[in-house]
């Protein structure tokens, strides 16, 4: 059997891996704690569920237009007039099956082989994958300073005749950071001047901290839609809660959508008309719900910088988003993915190394879930790391005895 090379050298998805270990771990009746994946833990709002089942009912289920159904591009037009204070037209937005999708997308509608884009590390893993299956090749920026803020120089220096885009993503996963706005206006300008694609991954944008916002990258330019070189990605599966729903949207410019229309009719002809009705009820229903689950992840986000301050050596950035943190762990190890799994062996706490963002040393900590799960999945890592914690743990009702430090 062969196995294309470009297929080949493909890596898995680190987290939904060790989700799968997790689960099979916790079916096997072992008490794990998952603090890797990125998922809200709420009930699916009700008026996803209504729009779903009316649509269900009514038994008229159907291939949709690829580029997603007239309603759920309208909702995503008054999303976009509301958050972005933006007018878009239909002809600007497609939708497709999650964000994820949508980012591939744009990759594979923009790049040709050999063409650079430009990531911010720490990044989201999926990023240079997906870069790498267009045949284009990630280049990968690091802030020197241990931040997770970028350098408008380092990103200017890594930029060349072959560069077709830069991803910003904040607030980020993994960090938790907020890119300033002048940064964040910086880079639109450049981009605007060099006609690069800016991909603006907004996946996470109301889900900030501390009364702070994430500057849209709309609001730092005054071209219109058309022109910008702006490319806004957002979906339903963080903001709602909805990640099992897979809808996720593009807005930009009228040609690329044209283009990517093109190459996903190919594809999956269209996204689900039911999962579509989902995501038009959440975004046309009740906002309060995000504003919930941003209260909750604030809230979890101080008690994991109050467990974490009371553990030896531990160095963290407070995140200003997301559900993420990623703290420094270098006082106990160089290495994430043998830490990780250590901490998945001894303390059956899931976590993901640091290295699959881009940033060794560090290990990501997802606070989506329970304070309860949050505070005991810290006090286990501090039981398993850290000598001055007491020798002695209960995991679930078994008593776990240190004896390797
Ligand atoms: N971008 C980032 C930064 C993410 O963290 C995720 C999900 N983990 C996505 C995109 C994908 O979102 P979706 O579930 O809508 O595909």
């Amino acid at each position: 059997m062969t196995i294309s090379r470009l297929a080949r050298s493909i890596a898995p998805s680190p987290t939904l891996a060790l989700n799968e270990e997790a689960r099979q771990m916790r079916e096997r009746g072992e008490p794990v704690i998952n603090m890797g994946i990125g998922e809200p833990k709420n009930k699916t709002p009700i008026t996803a569920v209504l729009n779903t089942s009316a649509l269900l009912a009514a038994g008229d289920v159907k291939y949709t237009p690829p580029e997603g159904t007239p309603s759920l591009r309208k909702a995503i037009i008054r999303y976009t007039e509301e958050n972005y204070q933006r007018s878009v037209a239909p002809e600007n937005v497609i939708v497709s099956a999650g964000a994820k999708q949508s980012i591939y997308n744009i990759l594979y509608s923009i790049l040709n082989p050999q063409d650079e884009v430009i990531i911010l590390a720490p990044h989201w893993v999926s990023y240079p994958e997906m870069v790498k299956m267009c045949y284009g090749v990630p280049v990968i920026v690091t802030p020197e300073d241990g931040s997770f803020i970028p350098r408008m120089t380092d990103i200017e220096q890594a930029v060349t005749s072959y560069t077709k885009a830069i991803i910003v993503n904040s607030p980020n996963n993994p960090s938790g950071a907020i890119f300033p706005p002048n940064l964040i206006a910086e880079i639109v300008e450049f981009c605007e001047r060099k006609k690069i694609f800016l991909i603006c991954d907004d996946i996470y944008h109301k889900l900030v901290f501390d009364n702070k916002r994430a500057t849209p990258a709309y609001q730092c330019t005054d071209r219109n839609v058309e022109d910008s070189m702006v490319i806004v990605v957002n979906g339903v599966a963080k903001l709602y809660g909805m990640t099992g729903f897979r809808i996720g949207w593009v807005v930009t410019n009228r040609r690329l959508v044209e283009v990517m229309t093109n190459v996903q009719s190919q594809i999956t002809s269209c996204t689900s008309a039911v999962l579509q009705a989902a995501a038009e009820g959440a975004l046309t229903g009740m906002q309060s719900i995000v504003e919930n689950l941003r209260l909750g992840f604030e809230n979890n986000r101080n008690v994991v910088m109050q467990e974490l301050s009371t553990f030896n050596g531990i160095r963290t950035i407070r995140p200003d988003g997301t559900f993420y943190v990623l703290p420094d762990f270098r006082a106990y190890s160089n290495n994430s993915v043998e830490l990780a799994q250590f901490l998945l062996r001894k303390a059956l706490v899931v976590t993901v190394p640091g290295k699959e963002f881009g940033m060794e040393g560090r290990i990501r900590l997802s606070y989506a879930g329970t304070v309860k799960d949050i505070t005991t999945a810290i006090e286990r890592i501090k039981w398993a790391l850290d000598p001055k914690s007491p020798n002695e743990i209960y995991i679930g009702d078994r008593k776990m005895i240190r004896d390797w430090l």
